[in-house]
């Protein structure tokens, strides 16, 4: 996956701590989630990957993400605005709001700056530091894609 001219000269982002992006909201909705991010997530609390799952999975069309109560858009993790278990953070959460999928001019200025309160404000993150958090959440995608035909 190569450099896209689209941040070459770095994105300024720093999470202002709004809780926006642990809410679902249209289609970036689920916390998707590997069988590392369970297992680092289970360590995390120390369950069992087997219990964490039980207990705070759910699998849609075979997708592993995080469980969801329909009476509230909140992620289960999110308490007073603040992830509970930040330190063993699902991929996703970590690599936002470099992903793949949103860094093109037309996406990002309409999902992801007109949302996000953190995007303009704080660390100039460099072409490198965006590309390596695009790869990673790429290389996640992928092994989501290959466990859902497991
Ligand atoms: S796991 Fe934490 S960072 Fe990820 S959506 Fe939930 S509260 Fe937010």
């Amino acid at each position: 996956m190569k450099h896209s001219d689209f941040y070459k000269n770095g994105i300024q982002f720093e999470c202002q701590g709004s809780g926006k992006c642990c809410t679902s909201h249209g289609e970036y909705g689920f916390v998707f989630l590997t069988l590392k991010d369970r297992q680092r997530m289970a360590q995390h609390l120390k369950l069992s990957t087997l219990q964490f799952t039980k207990k705070y999975c759910q699998k849609s069309r075979g997708f592993f993400h995080l469980r969801e109560d329909l009476g509230n858009p909140d992620c289960l993790f999110l308490k007073n605005k603040r992830c509970t278990i930040y330190a063993a953070r699902p991929t996703q959460c970590r690599t936002w709001p470099f992903w793949p999928e949103v860094l093109n001019a037309k996406t990002w200025s309409k999902d992801v700056a007109s949302f996000c309160p953190g995007v303009g404000k704080g660390t100039l993150h460099s072409a490198e530091t965006i590309h390596a958090a695009k790869i990673e959440q790429y290389t996640s995608e992928l092994a989501l894609l290959r466990e859902s035909k497991t």
